[in-house]
């Protein structure tokens, strides 16, 4: 069972799943959105999907009792940082309120399905001075109505765990994204944006406004999402897969060997970085100014017409942002094997390919 099967990752896991063989059920709430699956490939016995909201607590209840899943992916949530400020009431409902409920489902009438759980990175936070690099027994410290549920969620799976023995791991993933990143995302802003540039005339990118960006200069640990999709089912299913890497007898099958997973590449890059990639990879140079204190005066111009390409929108600002999150992810690594690809270009490529593929098609309809 998957909920979230819409997104980036929960759309990327159906797959995996399906070509592995399983019969999977999609939780949805747009059913229509996972039609480009439904066609692809002949599915129709393999792939149920349920059209449901996670804040309808009865009917989630119903289905998982039904189902009786063998895995249960919950990776349904509102996954953006920048909204959860705007609707902090929603983003709890979803990414805490509904992980209790499932948990309750789970220990009630399926306990024997092995339940993973979408932490995030977002949950350490920033102290200034302080530590950067993080890994399992990092402190929380969330600065975000998104990263305090993701937190709150997170300590449930681990107190179910504790409590009831029942087979539950959290993966506590950095950044990553890929052509199925949405619109609500930074580096789907940045690709789309020098995209469109890519397509004006020359006359019409001289008046076009720049990219309105917010904190230049924070980093983040970006990784490319079909990497972290392959870690998410080694974590779920972590005693098989530990046993098989370390090559040692497998652990008993239950809660109290079931352990949480950082996922992130260990490599930092700031904002403008990953700015000024995407416009390198679609043929545009760029000049930076970033110096002084004040984020607002910072900014990037187009090395060939000397005009603004990337100014910082003050509104774009976040009221607490960590200025850089970085992970360890030596214990994936060492027990599970886990070894992302590196680099803003192996994603930022990935996006640019489908913006060229729905470019062509397109063409082609015309
Ligand atoms: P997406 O935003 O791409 O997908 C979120 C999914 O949750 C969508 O399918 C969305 O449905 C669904 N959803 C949201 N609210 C509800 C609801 N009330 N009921 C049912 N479904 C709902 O996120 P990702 O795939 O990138 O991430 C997956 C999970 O991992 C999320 O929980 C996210 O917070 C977490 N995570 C992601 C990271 C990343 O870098 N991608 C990093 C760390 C954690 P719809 O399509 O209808 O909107």
């Amino acid at each position: 069972m998957v909920t979230g099967a819409t997104g980036q990752d929960g759309y990327l896991l159906t797959e995996r799943l399906l070509d592995e063989g399983w019969k999977v059920h999609a939780l949805v709430r747009r059913p229509e959105a996972l039609e480009p699956l439904v066609q692809s490939r002949e599915v129709s016995s393999t792939l149920e999907v349920h059209s449901v909201d996670l804040l309808e607590p009865a009917k989630l209840l119903d289905l998982v009792a039904d189902i009786r899943p063998d895995e249960l992916y919950n990776l349904a949530g509102c996954s953006s940082v920048s909204t959860s400020f705007t609707d902090p009431l929603g983003t709890w409902q979803t990414n805490a309120g509904s992980v209790a409920l499932l948990l309750e489902c789970v220990r009630t009438h399926s306990p024997h399905t092995r339940f993973y759980q979408a932490s995030s990175s977002e949950m350490f936070g920033y102290v200034p001075g302080g530590n950067v690099v993080h890994n399992e027994d990092s402190r929380i410290n969330p600065q975000s109505p998104y990263a305090s549920a993701k937190a709150a969620a997170h300590l449930a799976c681990s107190s179910y765990r504790k409590a009831y023995n029942l087979r539950i791991s959290c993966g506590i993933l950095f950044n990553h994204e890929s052509r199925r990143r949405s619109n609500q995302f930074l580096s789907r802003k940045v690709v789309d944006h020098a995209q469109t540039l890519r397509r004006l005339s020359p006359a019409a990118l001289r008046s076009y406004p720049p990219l309105a960006m917010g904190n230049l200069k924070a980093k983040r640990d970006w990784g490319f999402a079909p990497d972290y999709v392959g870690g998410i089912l080694s974590i779920a299913r972590q005693i098989n897969v530990r046993s098989q890497h370390l090559g040692t007898r497998p652990d008993p099958d239950e809660g109290a060997y079931y352990r949480d997973y950082v996922l992130g590449t260990g490599r930092l890059h700031a904002v403008w970085q990953l700015v000024d990639r995407a416009f390198a990879l679609s043929g545009f140079d760029l000049e930076w100014h970033l110096e002084g204190a004040d984020p607002t005066e910072w900014g990037a111009h187009f090395g060939t017409t000397g005009l603004p390409a990337v100014v910082v929108d003050p509104a774009l600002l976040r009221p607490a942002d960590p200025i850089a999150i970085q992970a360890d992810a030596s214990r994936a690594r060492e027990e599970l094997g886990w070894t992302p690809r590196t680099g803003l270009d192996v994603f930022l490529q990935d996006m640019l390919k489908e913006h060229s593929r729905l470019a062509f098609l397109s063409e082609e309809r015309k």
